[in-house]
């Protein structure tokens, strides 16, 4: 039997992912997408999403079920559970992704595998990490663990402060840490967060300059070792669990040997037309060079790097051509 070849393989069903394939699905290309997990990733950890174009405030998962249900509608094939492990391009110019088990052929592939949850990299990070130890990177998932208790937040970023609220609705107590005096998150979730924490009898207190260097117990965590990096006073500060929000790393180790990558991992590619350094492989999302790492920018990723698809289609020389201007 001849072996399929799709028009597209889209490696990741995030929102990147998503909204490629309903661009090409709705061209009529075929398009298989794989996805390691189910299709979703970071965003399925998200219950408020309130900066999404033209919608109020809506969850992820319910968000990704209306995507994933939009693209299957116009023909695109999703493989869940598939963990792409090598991509190789053949000499007519097409491309083999490899899976566990098994492997596909295109004419051309987008990746957008997304990112994950950066480790704080201290002593106790590994050996507690479950919602059930107490150390966890989604507040989403597992503030409901710890109603009543005392936990301790990390970070100064959107996802940080995000989680920090919502965390603070089930735990008796949050103490949020951060290595700075200033907030990298947006400032409207800044001043939430402040309002929150200047409430009376808040349940939420924030330390300013502070890191943590240990998360420590025995069998789960019940205290977390705190530096002020202004003072150098250390302390050990009493808690059942921690949760991590330091940002997030590209998931794109499969991909070292094959495309060009940055220091940190981030697929390069030209801003303007998302082409990597293999011709007929795209980027799009969270995982290349210069993303603003926003669900409405990877969705953007997404239908621009379908979009040019066809100018590869039509000419694969196109790959070397200069952005036009
Ligand atoms: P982020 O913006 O990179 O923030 C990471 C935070 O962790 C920063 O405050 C950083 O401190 C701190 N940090 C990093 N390494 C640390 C360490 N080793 N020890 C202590 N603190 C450390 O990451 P993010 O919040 O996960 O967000 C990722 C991207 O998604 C961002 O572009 C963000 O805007 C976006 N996002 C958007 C929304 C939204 O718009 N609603 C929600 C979630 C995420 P410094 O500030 O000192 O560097």
């Amino acid at each position: 039997m001849n072996e399929i070849v799709y028009d597209v393989i889209i490696v990741g069903a995030g929102p990147a992912g998503l909204a490629a394939a309903l661009y090409t699905s709705r061209d009529r290309l075929k398009t298989l997408m794989l996805e390691k997990l189910a299709p979703g990733g970071q965003i399925n950890t998200t219950d408020r999403i309130e900066n999404y174009p033209g919608i109020e405030r809506i969850d992820g998962p319910t968000l990704i079920e209306q995507m994933q249900k939009q693209v299957v509608n116009f023909g695109a094939e999703i493989k869940s559970g598939s963990e792409v492990t090598k991509l190789e391009k053949l000499k007519n110019g097409n491309i083999t992704v490899y899976c566990d088990k098994d492997k596909c052929t295109a004419r051309a592939v987008i990746l957008a595998p997304g990112s994950s949850y950066r480790k704080l990299g201290v002593p106790g990070e590994e050996e507690f990490r479950n919602a059930g130890a107490g150390v966890s990177y989604c507040g989403t998932c597992d503030a409901p663990f710890f109603k009543g208790k005392h936990v301790v937040s990390i970070g100064g970023g959107n996802t940080a402060v995000e989680e920090t609220l919502h965390i603070a609705k089930y735990a008796g107590k949050v103490t949020m840490i951060h290595r700075r005096d200033e907030f990298r998150a947006s400032k409207v979730l800044v001043e939430e967060l402040l309002a929150k924490a200047n409430e009376p009898k808040s349940n939420l207190i924030i330390k300013y300059n502070t890191i943590a260097t240990a998360i420590q117990g025995k069998d789960k965590v019940q205290s977390v070792r705190l530096k002020n990096v202004k003072s150098n006073k250390e302390e050990d500060y009493s808690c059942d669990g921690v949760f991590i929000f330091v940002g997030m790393e590209p998931n794109t180790d499969f991909l070292k040997g094959f495309v060009e990558l940055t220091k940190r991992g981030f697929i390069k590619c030209d801003c303007a037309y998302l082409r990597t350094s293999v011709p007929g492989v795209f980027v799009a999302g969270d995982c290349r060079a210069g993303a603003a790492m926003q669900l409405a920018t990877a969705v953007g990723d997404g239908v621009l790097a379908a979009m040019m698809l066809k100018e590869y289609y039509r000419n694969p020389a196109w790959w070397k051509e200069p952005v036009k201007t």
